[in-house]
């Protein structure tokens, strides 16, 4: 067979060689040891958990050891294809601070000399390597029809064969000569390009992968399709090309991918290109809570598999990111503790500390560590934060919080910015109401008393507190005003002596701050009630505890 000429055949537009993309793509100056990573999403508009979990660890890993990460858009599956496919992954990834250094950064941008970084915009590239692999007698047409490969695939699953695929006998094709070819193009008979396999059934093929270590596999026998009937490559032959272009020195991936490396090496081999070395990453499980069972996140059932969720409920990108660096790496935690403050993209993160098993993500540890997150947060960044979180999502609060930004800020900074802060909010949906009382277009009063708080008694409180609370007093002295109100109503300053005798009072100086708290905010739990009060100011605190008063007088 003249190979030089069947590569023409088949190709007859391509005019350039792999040497002239070899040329426009150079190899990456980068010092010794650095590795280029890629997030490699299909553009289906979603950003699964998963996919995040993944671009953080391709991030990382490229970001410790000095080199370039890059976003890479595979939209050779056109069944999947949406109109704008992109923007969904980009934001999300955006949104969480997950950035790279090269490649798509929006539907239809992108930043980069290893570009275009979007494979549908690479065709060319696919086939002019396609046809040197042609030329090199690596590659052939395949005229099989549909209705062939289901009865080759009949028979193998009749005959019981261990391997099933177009291979050996059953890839006839493999033998046609050159006339029989041309003749099948000439009538217009429509063919994909396969591997022309060289494995063998009883080799075997070992790679270490960067997690899981040595994985040992049979061989690839199979005659993978490396161009569709339109001439589109697989994804197989399309991140092949990629990934050695782009300079990729690390493939970071799903574990779904495993059983393909033993095919993808031979491909890589063929096109004569340096294997990558691989890390397949473990999945994103949660507990179902019906069964108690560890399951995939899944898209349908779980809100929390999309990235958006976490965006829309107003968890913080810091969060997340702390979140999910708990999960991904056993060493994490330890370094969190010996580095408070730093912030997590900094980890120095290790590819080799990843559990090979599946991670486990649980919303009420993620709760727990927003808040820990947000409680060191400062009140201008706060408050920042829950205005942009608003604005999209809750415009009408928006609009509130913003009215008086000092204000906001200032109720915000309640408990905070201290060496114990409080550790109340977990996600910005959960600001408004946390903060409602303090605005009179939400806050809706409740003076319901706990059991041991008769109304009379609560009346009275209200009552004499109005006339002695003064904002100008510090702390201290602003508390001595609640305890002095103590005795002559029958309660005490001193919670011992409450205890040690109990039906001897009505009960102690916290019962009183209750009764203020909650004349004050409807509530029976707030953060420091002296700022609460210097917030709300004289004529709002006084007004609330004559309303407070009255109710309780009625009984
Ligand atoms: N496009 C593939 C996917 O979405 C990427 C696999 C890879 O990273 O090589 O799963």
């Amino acid at each position: 067979m003249d190979f030089e000429k069947l590569a023409d055949l088949l190709f007859p537009e391509i005019d350039k060689t792999p040497d002239y993309y070899e040329k426009l793509y150079p190899a990456r100056n980068l010092p010794e040891g650095a590795r280029v990573t890629r997030f490699a999403p299909s553009p289906t508009g979603y950003l699964h958990i998963g996919g995040l979990f993944g671009a953080l660890v391709d991030v990382l890993t490229a970001k410790v050891s000095g080199g370039i990460s890059y976003l890479r858009i595979e939209d050779t599956d056109k069944k999947r294809e949406i109109e704008d496919g992109v923007s969904g992954i980009t934001n999300g990834l955006k949104a969480f601070g997950v950035e790279f250094d090269e490649g798509v950064t929006g539907f239809g941008t992108e930043t980069g000399n290893y570009g275009p970084y979007t494979q549908s915009q690479r065709v060319e590239i696919y086939r002019t390597v396609a046809k040197s692999l042609v030329k090199q007698g690596l590659a052939y047409p395949c005229f099989c029809t549909s209705e062939e490969l289901d009865s080759i695939r009949e028979e193998q699953e009749a005959g019981g064969a261990d391997i099933r695929g177009y291979f050996g006998k059953w890839a006839k094709c493999r033998s046609l000569s050159y006339e029989e070819i041309e003749k099948n193009i000439a009538g217009g008979k429509s063919w994909v390009l396969r591997f022309c396999s060289d494995g063998s059934e009883d080799k075997r093929i070992a790679f270490e992968d960067m997690i899981r270590g040595k994985i040992e596999m049979p061989e690839n026998i199979i005659d993978e399709v490396l161009l569709k009937s339109d001439g589109i490559p697989t994804y197989h032959f399309a991140h092949c090309c990629d990934d050695h272009f782009m300079g990729t020195t690390h493939v970071i991936r799903g574990e779904e991918w495993i059983s393909s490396v033993p095919k993808h090496i031979a491909l890589f081999r063929a096109c004569g290109y340096r294997v990558p070395k691989y890390a397949h990453t473990p999945q994103v499980l949660k507990l179902d809570d019906e069964t108690g069972d560890k399951r995939k996140l899944s898209k349908r059932k779980d809100p929390e598999a999309a990235v958006s969720y976490f965006v829309e409920e107003g968890f913080p990108k810091e969060s997340l990111i702390e979140y999910l660096l708990t999960i991904i790496s056993s060493g994490f935690e330890d370094w969190r503790r010996a580095n408070p403050g730093v912030p997590a993209m900094d980890y120095p993160f290790n590819l080799k500390k990843m559990s090979s098993s599946g991670c486990l993500f649980d919303l009420v540890k993620l709760t727990d560590v927003s808040k820990n997150v947000i409680s060191l947060m400062k009140a201008d960044k706060v408050y920042a934060c829950v205005a942009q979180w608003a604005q999209s999502y809750n415009k009408d609060f928006y609009a509130v919080l913003c009215a008086d930004p000092a204000r906001s800020a200032a109720i915000l900074n309640i408990d905070r910015e201290n060496p114990k802060p409080r550790k109340d909010i977990a996600k910005w949906s959960e600001v408004k109401d946390y903060i409602s009382y303090f605005f009179p277009e939400y806050y809706e009063s409740d003076f319901t008393l706990p059991e041991n708080i008769n109304p009379a008694d609560a009346a009275a409180i209200a009552e004499k507190y109005a006339g002695v609370f003064d904002l100008n007093d510090d702390k201290d002295t602003w508390f001595s005003r609640i305890k002095d109100l103590c005795a002559p109503l029958g309660f005490t300053p001193n919670v011992k002596e409450y205890k040690a005798d109990p039906s001897a009072f009505k009960g102690h100086v916290g019962d009183v701050s209750t009764v203020i708290r909650i004349a004050l905010t409807s509530r029976k739990n707030t953060p420091d009630l002296y700022s609460i009060m210097s917030i709300l100011g004289t004529d709002e605190i006084k007004a609330r505890l004559a309303c407070a008063a009255a109710c309780w007088a009625k009984g």
